[in-house]
């Protein structure tokens, strides 16, 4: 089959994320990656700004990865996880345990970031139940942010871009307090927790937990916002006896400059979502955790099981890959890799907030933030990208960019530059 017939194809029968079936944006055929570049069919390189939706911290076709999957590949590919067990589900967690803060020693391995906020939500509401309090069902969260596409996290995801409207007669209802107006290292103003304040204060007996994302809103908006909101998050939640879940699948393993966004704010949630740079990017796994105190409540009370079990649940090769990805992580200079991601695209990137047509830059770790005035459009910006060679995907009026932590300063000015030249013609 020739490139325009299996183009075709593709035009015809698949969706794509967020796509039309009448006009789809065009999208680029890719044959191979390795290291920070993907090649397209027709030899073209480009370097990945998105590290394919924030997972390939390493690059791709890394050789201690794909040995790890390859190892694993020779021995079994996959066994259910009802009943049966293998090490690189044990050896996943217990590193897991390991390396984020610690009382999280409990682990439910889920097949992808949204099924991982579906049982967080179940845990919390199962462990309100358990308690005898199964008033407590609803969530409270803050606008702008983004949880997944499935329903449970779909209705804790930002209500306007969440596009509510149209499911409103099934979703759950749940509470929105204001986004945090905060900058990242601006000093704190008490206004900014009124309004989760006022929810928490008001519903309290009906909340079960609140859920957001530490530090850096993703999908949502791409917001940064400061530590002490955080502080202040966990302190209300305990006053008010409410769980806290954090929702690092976008944040987690270096992305905001600490292996997790919550120790910047020094502060341990009660369920723990990771998912997305998990595995590296070599496959699709995520990871629930929470702490003895929500397991051991949610097991001695009736029905003392915890009603969740994927049939990919702890696939051995997603389990194998991610501990040698953490590993491959832990053994490299990724502090510094990501301090100097960020001092490059602080220098570079903040200048251009004076320009007519740019609203805001933020940069926070290894992640570069442009927020334009006006929706930008995306097939143009994204073709303008590709000639340029370097691969970016903005979303409504954002051309943003995470690259893996392996980028060199003069991969990622080519990819800087892209962005100077293409928001000039804007
Ligand atoms: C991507 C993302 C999810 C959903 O993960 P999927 O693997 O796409 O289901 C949930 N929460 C956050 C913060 C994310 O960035």
């Amino acid at each position: 089959m020739n490139q325009q017939d299996w183009l075709s194809i593709d035009k015809k029968h698949i969706w794509h994320p967020y796509s039309s079936m009448h006009n789809p944006i065009p999208v680029y055929p890719v044959v191979a990656a390795e290291g920070v570049y993907l090649e397209l069919e027709d030899g073209s390189k480009l370097i990945d700004g998105m590290a394919s939706w924030w997972s390939v911290i390493h690059g791709y076709n890394h050789p201690q990865l794909n040995a790890a999957i390859n190892s694993q590949l020779d021995k079994m590919a996959h066994v259910m996880f009802g009943g049966l067990t293998h090490r690189p589900a044990v050896e996943l967690a217990e590193l897991l345990i390991k390396i984020t803060p610690e009382s999280l020693e409990q682990v439910f391995f889920c097949d992808s970031g949204s099924v991982a906020v579906e049982v967080a939500i179940k845990m919390a509401i199962q462990y309100w139940y358990a308690s005898g309090q199964s008033e407590k069902q609803k969530l409270l969260t803050i606008r702008s942010g983004y949880h997944g596409d499935t329903f449970g996290a779909m209705a804790v995801c930002d209500p306007i871009s969440g596009m509510h409207n149209i499911f409103s007669h099934i979703l759950p209802s749940h509470y929105f307090a204001e986004a945090p107006t905060c900058k990242h290292d601006a000093a704190w103003d008490q206004k900014d927790i009124i309004s989760f304040k006022t929810l928490l204060e008001q519903h309290h007996n009906e909340i079960a937990a609140v859920i957001l994302e530490p530090l850096l809103q993703g999908a949502g908006g791409m917001r940064i916002y400061c530590p002490e909101y955080l502080r202040q998050v966990r302190k209300l939640c305990d006053e008010y006896k409410v769980l806290l879940i954090l929702d690092e699948i976008a944040t987690g393993f270096g992305r905001t400059g600490t292996l997790f966004a919550c120790e910047q704010a020094d502060i341990i949630p009660d369920i723990l979502c990771l998912g997305k740079a998990l595995t590296g990017g070599y496959m699709s796994l995520a990871v629930t955790l929470t702490n003895s105190k929500i397991s051991d409540t949610i097991s001695s009370n009736p029905p003392e099981v915890f009603m969740h079990g994927p049939t990919f649940m702890a696939n051995p090769l997603a389990c194998s890959v991610a501990v040698a990805s953490i590993k491959l992580l832990l053994e490299s200079p990724w502090q510094q890799r990501i301090a100097q991601i960020e001092k490059q695209l602080s220098n570079v990137l903040i200048p251009c907030s004076t320009l007519p047509q740019v609203a805001d830059i933020r940069v926070l770790g290894a992640v570069g933030i442009v927020e334009l005035k006006k929706p930008i459009n995306i097939e143009q910006v994204q073709q303008k990208f590709v000639k340029l060679g370097v691969w970016i995907r903005p979303f409504r009026n954002l051309i943003y960019i995470m690259p893996p932590y392996i980028i060199t300063p003069a991969e990622l000015t080519q990819v800087t530059d892209a962005i100077i030249e293409v928001v000039n013609t804007l």
